[in-house]
């Protein structure tokens, strides 16, 4: 378990401050807002706009629709 439930309260998204979400897989942290997914690397999520990819709509329904 590379990231903490605690981790992930603190952290948000550092273009809309929206909180983030890990990924189903566990590779990456995304933005519940604006949908940018941050990558982790060495178990440290690298929180910048610019490491950033903007998911496009739909890739992960399915997790989301789990999550609520
Ligand atoms: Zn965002």
């Amino acid at each position: 378990m590379p990231i903490s439930q605690d981790l992930l309260e603190i952290l948000a998204c550092p273009a809309c401050k929206a909180k983030v979400e890990l990924k189903p897989d566990g590779s990456a942290l995304k933005c519940v807002e604006c949908r940018r997914v941050y990558p982790i690397r060495d178990d440290i999520p690298v929180m910048l706009v610019d490491e950033a990819k903007i998911e496009p709509e739909g890739a992960d329904e399915q997790a989301e629709q789990k999550i609520e």
